[in-house]
């Protein structure tokens, strides 16, 4: 996988920066399509099988149980506020000293630097957005228009669908199409039975089995990818050995490898793109390297950015050049700017008196999710847009084991079944601002010399009206459905921790206001393309990551073609 030395070898068909989610997609269409393809990522190199060091471990065979120390969380207030930075999966996540940005009001970055990005820790959630999505920012007047719709998007979620495997049910709900869908695994009695309850006293809202990327009944397609049955272990975080969950590396990557055009060049920090004035376009990459720190250019004749939505925004805004000197595209000045996230704050719980000859054995990949259901096919509240959410009810064993010997022995023969606990958290949809933005440091910059990254991201109005909203109408639910000892909250956790940040290079119909076309080109500089978080004008409330997947395959798909037609 080396690269050598001459600008001849420095030269591909293709480069994508990032080899996330989106990058993987990017990778596995462009070498298919036949083009020689360097990926560049600016992580280690994470073999699928080989370097998942804990995948196998027991509970015992962790030194601390599987917590995280005092030490490590004092070390990281950032990163250990995510449910899944423990023991077993701290390797694959950036710490917080490791690479600093500049918080210009508390943003959780949660980042993920390595070969298959946070592809390996990803909750594996995978809903297709709807029209009321493409259609939210003409109809609510915010932001700017979509320049795709549903139909556009609709064969590549196909496309990506089939070959990642996904979950789920058909369940005809015009705000959350259906898919290619694997078969579900099971709800437990309390979700089938407030699944029922919800369908018997509301007209316009559902409880779903959640979709996600798991081979629940692996077809054709993923036994040649290598991978196989999902397990149920729930370990999904450490990097899956059966390859029961889609990620880059058990997935798009290897499967790209075996086209024989793929390139892939760990420990490879793109510092950014170079533009050719005379050509009107991207030539190629400047690259540190991320060991020795030395400078190194590679050349191609399209360019695909997929770093995830904060650091593509940084590459490209460190893209600068005498025809571009505020970012390469940023003729606009949105470069940056319309950033957005998940609103994640809300949380409650209750308690399910009944069922209680039931138990849950064994573990399950997903659970319930609760489409949006406000202001989805009218305007219906005081504030715009609206929310979806999880629903998940399990039995746990207590009082928690204590002590050790023969104290131990006996606290453990004391754990018995409490009662059913049921909970939801909201995913709002958050509306893009101007304000909501990521700029360079003018001055200071990190070990590779990239600009820090300020970011400047914070809630307003309509995220503490639609968060109180949500308290309401859950309560107002789990009440009606016999719920008890209900507990609600708002976090007010700092945005970041939802990892779901999008946009500052948004697409739209015009370049005037968007960075990004309807293939997701950069307006001014067609043989760039960038298919994460970043391009996205709005935010919907499913789970992103599946659409940048369907953009990434589309555009891939659409460069090749440009490029057989002499077009870019
Ligand atoms: C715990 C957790 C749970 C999540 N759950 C879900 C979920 O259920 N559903 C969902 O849709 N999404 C979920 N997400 C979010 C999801 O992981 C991201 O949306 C997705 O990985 C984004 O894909 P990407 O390709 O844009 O970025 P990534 O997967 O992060 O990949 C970006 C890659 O670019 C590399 N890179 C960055 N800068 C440079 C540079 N300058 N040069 C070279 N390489 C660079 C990075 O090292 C990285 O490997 C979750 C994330 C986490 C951490």
């Amino acid at each position: 996988m080396a690269t050598g030395n001459s600008a001849e070898q420095r030269t591909f068909d293709a480069i994508v920066i990032g080899s996330g989610i989106s990058g993987g997609w990017a990778a596995k269409e462009l070498t298919e399509r036949g083009l020689k393809t360097l990926v560049l990522e600016r992580g280690r190199d994470v073999q699928h099988l080989k370097d998942y060091p804990t995948t196998l471990k027991m509970p015992w065979e962790f030194e601390h149980g599987g917590e995280l120390t005092a030490a490590v969380r004092e070390a990281n207030p950032v990163v250990s506020k995510c449910y899944a930075f423990r023991e077993d999966a701290m390797h694959f996540f950036v710490k917080d000293n490791e690479h600093p940005y500049v918080q210009d009001k508390p943003f959780d970055w949660i980042r993920g630097y390595q070969v298959g990005g946070k592809s390996l820790l990803w909750a594996r959630q995978t809903q297709r957005w709807s029209n009321y999505d493409f259609e939210g920012p003409a109809r609510d007047g915010f932001a700017v228009d979509w320049p795709i719709r549903y139909d556009d998007l609709a064969p590549w979620y196909s496309h990506v669908e089939k070959f990642a495997g996904i979950s789920g049910n058909k369940d005809g709900l015009p705000q959350l199409p259906d898919g290619e869908f694997l078969p579900p695994t099971e709800l437990s009695c309390v979700e089938n039975y407030f699944r029922d309850f919800v369908k018997k006293s509301y007209k316009d809202r559902h409880v779903i089995y959640g979709r996600c990327a798991h081979l629940t009944e692996p077809q054709q397609i993923h036994l040649d990818q290598g991978r196989g049955q999902c397990q149920n272990r729930n370990l999904c975080q450490r990097g899956c050995p059966f390859g029961g969950y889609f990620s880059s590396n058990s997935s798009t990557l290897p499967w790209a490898a075996r086209t024989g055009n793929l390139t892939l060049r760990p420990h490879s920090v793109v510092h950014s793109l170079i533009y050719d004035e005379q050509k009107g376009k991207a030539t190629g990459v400047r690259v540190i390297d991320a060991n020795t720190h030395e400078s190194v250019e590679f050349f191609a004749r399209v360019i695909f950015v997929n770093a995830a939505a904060l650091n593509t925004n940084l590459i490209l805004l460190n893209s600068t050049s005498s025809r571009f000197p505020d970012g390469l595209g940023n003729d606009s000045g949105v470069l940056g700017k319309f950033v957005a996230f998940h609103n994640y704050r809300a949380r409650i719980s209750a308690t399910y008196e009944g069922f209680e000859d039931t138990i849950t054995e064994g573990g399950r990949p997903t659970s319930a999710y609760i489409p949006r259901f406000r202001n989805v096919f009218k305007q219906e509240t005081n504030f715009l847009r609206g929310y979806a959410a999880g629903f998940g009810a399990w039995r746990g064993k207590g009082p928690r084991p204590a002590g050790i010997g023969e104290a131990l022995k006996s606290s453990l023969a004391d754990m018995h079944y409490g009662p059913w606990q049921v909970g939801s958290h909201m995913m709002g949809e958050t509306i893009p601002k101007a304000s909501n933005q990521v700029t360079l440091d003018t001055s200071r910059k990190d070990e590779w010399g990239m600009p820090l990254l300020h970011v400047d991201i914070s809630y307003d109005e309509n995220d503490d009206k639609m968060t109180r909203d949500f308290i309401e109408q859950f309560t107002e639910m789990y009440e009606k459905a016999g719920f008890t000892n209900i507990q609600s909250s708002d976090s007010k956790q700092a945005p970041g921790l939802d990892i779901h940040e999008m946009g500052g290079a948004r697409m739209g119909k015009d370049p005037k206001t968007s960075i990004l076309n309807k293939w997701n080109q950069i307006h001014a500089c067609l043989n760039v393309f960038v298919t994460d978080g970043a391009a996205m004008t709005s935010t919907s409330t499913q789970n992103p990551s599946l659409t940048y997947m369907a953009l990434a395959a589309r555009a891939a798909d659409y460069a090749v073609g440009e490029l057989k037609k002499g077009n870019l």
